[in-house]
């Protein structure tokens, strides 16, 4: 065991807490690569794109003008170009959303990409990512629950239904599928079989509160294929982490569940939803320095939405909480001083630059089967159950609308 206790991260002079010494199991580094190593692969992924834009795009005004666009999309998402790469089972990854590199899904990416850039009107309903909730059951009350209305009810799916849903999708060439719930966890033997099915067409991913992952578990993603694992820890500080998520062990069991996924040699990351008290509290920077100790690949920051548990509830961030995250996300992200830090992500952004990605790229398909742009944006296009039954192949449109920054990328 790491002797690394996480009673450092409490500011003690401002929480009158008494928290529990936990430690963290050991885990390795977080495997970024070093510069050189790193300088080649981007180079190797720019050849990648350039060889494609050749043979797709043709016309060498169609590659410039593609090109640009490209180059402005990224500085607009990422507000530069991302120093930190990370390999991971002879794989090269850079976010928690693109597929290991090289892949054929990484080259699918590309191709997709460029595709929409170069015709947007017509590649705008081409789905690249899902986030499939397998289940209704969940231990957990989670104070900011956007399933909230639809958990702990009757199972939706059967495990025949999910593996129609994961093959319709396929068919429409998604290639990354994010399996969630309720606690996705509870059904791990379905969930080992879904991956199994789904990961030879597309890269898999369990999103978790940490519910049930276990070592063993853990292995058993990774050799059915899953290739990462986001642990939603809400809080650095375990008693408040555990009254977000309602559930005294919560902390315990999702530190554990970040070691049992490196170990096991998953792409790992951490995801928080920062609220106006956690940012305002000061807690930010400390949380990142957590998640550094804990050797994770990527964290994940994530605004509060008023849905779920949080409906009709004043959550919505203000501006100073805006910068703060803005300023937060370009320093870990660019600045030397942060080499060693995790890769910040933070969709809000580019949400604000150029729009959200969830309404042209990616739908959310909820406990109940209902399908909407995002896990946030509660805007029902169509139920999947009801048309998977009818076995009719081709899927309705989606609602490419977001109520919350109305344009799309
Ligand atoms: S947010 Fe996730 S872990 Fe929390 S209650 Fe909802 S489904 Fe469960």
């Amino acid at each position: 065991m790491n002797s690394t206790i996480i009673s450092n991260y409490i500011p003690r002079e401002t929480l009158n807490l008494q928290p529990t010494v936990t430690a963290i199991p050991e885990t390795i580094q977080n495997n970024r690569v070093g510069r050189f190593e790193r300088a080649i692969i981007w180079w190797a992924i720019k050849m990648r794109i350039f060889y494609f834009s050749c043979r797709i795009l043709k016309s060498p005004r169609k590659i410039w003008i593609t090109y640009k666009n490209i180059l402005k999309l990224r500085s607009n998402v990422w507000g530069g170009d991302l120093k930190k790469l990370y390999k991971i089972n002879n794989k090269y990854y850079f976010n928690q959303y693109n597929p290991g590199w090289p892949s054929r899904l990484y080259d699918m990416l590309i191709k997709t990409e460029l595709h929409r850039q170069a015709d947007p009107v017509n590649v705008s309903e081409k789905l690249s990512f899902i986030f499939l909730a397998i289940t209704r059951k969940c231990p957990m009350h989670c104070e900011h629950c956007f399933e909230w209305d639809n958990l702990n009810q009757k199972e939706t799916f059967t495990k025949d239904d999910l593996m129609k849903v994961v093959n319709m999708y396929q068919q429409e060439g998604v290639i990354q599928i994010h399996f969630s719930g309720g606690e996705p966890m509870v059904r791990v033997k379905d969930l080992i079989e879904l991956i199994r099915h789904a990961s030879k067409k597309s890269e898999c991913w369990v999103l978790t509160s940490g519910f049930n992952v276990t070592e063993e578990n853990a292995l058993k993603l990774k050799e059915a294929g899953c290739k990462g694992m986001a642990v939603s820890i809400d809080h650095y500080i375990p008693e408040l982490h555990n009254m977000f998520r309602g559930d005294p062990m919560a902390f315990e069991q999702a530190i554990f569940a970040v070691a049992a996924a490196k170990n096991a040699g998953l792409v790992t990351s951490i995801s928080v939803c920062a609220t106006k008290h956690f940012i305002d509290g000061g807690h930010l920077m400390p949380y990142i320095d957590f998640a550094k100790e804990l050797g994770v690949q990527f964290v994940q920051v994530l605004e509060p939405r008023s849905v779920g548990h949080y409906e009709g509830k004043n959550v919505m961030l203000e501006k100073r909480h805006i910068e703060i995250l803005e300023e937060t996300f370009k320093k870990i992200n660019y600045s030397p001083v942060y080499n060693a830090y995790p890769t910040m992500l933070y969709h809000g952004y580019h949400q604000r630059r150029v729009g959200c990605f969830s309404g042209s790229r990616s739908v959310y398909v909820d406990s109940a089967g209902d399908v909407h742009a995002c896990p946030f944006c509660h805007t029902k296009s169509y139920n999947v159950l009801d048309w998977i039954r009818k076995e009719n192949g081709q899927l309705p449109k989606k609602e490419n609308r977001c109520p919350q920054f109305e344009i799309i990328a």
